[in-house]
């Protein structure tokens, strides 16, 4: 048994709105928190840890949970960010060069790349979506972060796919497959690395499959119990499609084919009308809200809207840009913007956001997304005596770190109680040559994939 104290910083427990203890104490034994408070109640002699962590000038947090990304994404980092059009980002630059991506080291290494982003800027927990997970696995296990993967189940090609377009051929078999990778994912990795990583279903959504394959996909995350992550009025053209085929819209289709549930996030809901709101709120599903990401595209969801139903509400990257300080921040200030309600969302509550809000979604939050004894050592460091964090002031503490912290101020971070990150640095990989190889596979990537631009 390995006895831990991270001792004397500012600790931010997400377990109430005002409990930042100064000068606290975080102990904690293998994988499990066993103390958090005040340093002067806790009794060092008898805890007798075999390694102490200097905390001072450091806020210690809960490590934040990511509910959605892409982690092969990390080949479109600067390239689909300034596409004008209507989701031509997506459309027309990160699905042909993911299309190239066909290599199992491509993945592997793409995979590293934007999952050590995550790390290194404080994220302990992410859940992961793509084709032929069983390729990613390994990069998660490599890097030792808290991983939901599930495999992404779609009924038609990546060249079907078109923002303007209501034509979809669905292709059956497609969905088979997916299927199968998905119980082959589930019968590989679910539970593994001391129970790091979980599995779960995720139905492309309505514009990815049919009605047909939504059910199916509900069917096997119940066969297997497994919560869905689900892409929902995600891009434009998404509703059309939606209504000219069937007469509803993807909210009333979720709920409808039994997709959206409480065990189910749901990605993005961009495109929401009031009685979308009100029955994902019903269906007691999770938002990813992917706010500094959609942003981008030139959209976002009615978040006014949707934080009065008190419906879960979580963060998501997609892809990109994993650094979920930028989406905390994105995430109160997009909507104060576009309402001139300044009232309506705090710093604190954008923390919360990115730490209970999903854990959550994941069905987790007995075990992270606060730092509360007998929960999980998913734990950040964060230094709070950079220039843009002084002077420090206990009111107000957690909403101080979300406008001016950076990802780069997090200086340590453990998952399960093991160190992924010591003194700003990844300790489990070597980052050099990851970031080597990925940049070699990338440019190569992107070289057979421009033809398609
Ligand atoms: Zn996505």
């Amino acid at each position: 048994m390995t006895r831990t104290v991270i001792d004397g910083g500012f600790v931010v427990t997400m377990q109430n709105r005002d409990d930042v203890i100064k000068n606290g104490i975080v102990a904690f034994e293998d994988d499990r928190l066993v103390y958090v408070g005040e340093r002067s109640a806790f009794d060092a002699d008898s805890f007798a840890a075999e390694r102490v962590i200097d905390a001072q000038g450091r806020a210690v947090l809960p490590g934040l949970v990511n509910t959605h990304i892409h982690l092969i994404g990390a080949y479109l980092k600067g390239i689909t960010e300034d596409v004008p059009g209507t989701a031509a980002g997506l459309f027309n630059r990160a699905l042909p060069i993911l299309a190239e991506c066909r290599d199992p080291d491509d993945v592997y290494f793409g995979s590293l790349a934007h999952a050590i982003e995550m790390v290194m800027t404080g994220t302990t927990t992410l859940v992961n979506t793509w084709h032929k997970e069983m390729n990613i696995a390994p990069a998660v296990r490599d890097l030792g972060i808290r991983a939901s993967l599930s495999e992404f189940l779609v009924e038609i090609g990546f060249t079907g796919l078109d923002a303007k377009t209501t034509e979809r051929p669905w292709r059956t078999e497609r969905l088979n497959r997916s299927m199968d990778a998905a119980v082959e994912l589930f019968e590989t990795w679910h539970g593994k690395e001391e129970g790091r990583i979980t599995t779960r279903i995720s139905p492309g959504g309505p514009g990815y499959m049919s009605l047909d394959g939504m059910a199916r996909s509900r069917e096997l995350a119940d066969r297997l119990g497994l919560g869905i992550n689900v892409h929902i009025a995600e891009v434009p053209g998404e509703t059309e499609f939606a209504e000219s085929l069937y007469g509803k819209r993807p909210i009333e289709i979720g709920v409808e084919t039994g997709v959206l549930g409480p065990d189910a996030i749901a990605i993005h809901c961009v495109f929401l009308s009031d009685s979308d709101i009100d029955a994902l709120a019903v269906s007691g599903a999770t938002m990813s809200h992917t706010s500094y990401h959609v942003a981008k595209r030139g959209y976002f969801p009615p978040m006014e809207k949707v934080y009065p139903t008190g419906m879960n509400v979580s963060l998501g990257s997609d892809w990109c840009s994993n650094d979920l300080w930028h989406y905390m921040r994105a995430a109160v200030l997009i909507p104060r913007t576009l309402t001139g309600d300044v009232g309506m969302q705090s710093g604190y509550d954008a923390l919360e956001l990115a730490t209970m809000g999903g854990a959550r979604g994941l069905g987790l939050d007995d075990q992270i997304g606060s730092l509360e004894v007998g929960k999980k050592a998913d734990i950040i460091l964060v230094d709070v005596s950079r220039p843009w964090l002084m002077p420090i002031r206990m009111e107000n503490f957690a909403s101080n770190l979300v406008y001016n912290a950076n990802g780069s101020d997090v200086t340590d971070v453990f998952v399960d109680g093991r160190d992924i990150v010591r003194d700003r640095e990844v300790v489990t990989v070597d980052r050099v040559e990851v970031f080597a190889e990925v940049q070699k596979r990338a440019e190569l990537i992107w070289q057979k994939a421009e033809k398609n631009f």
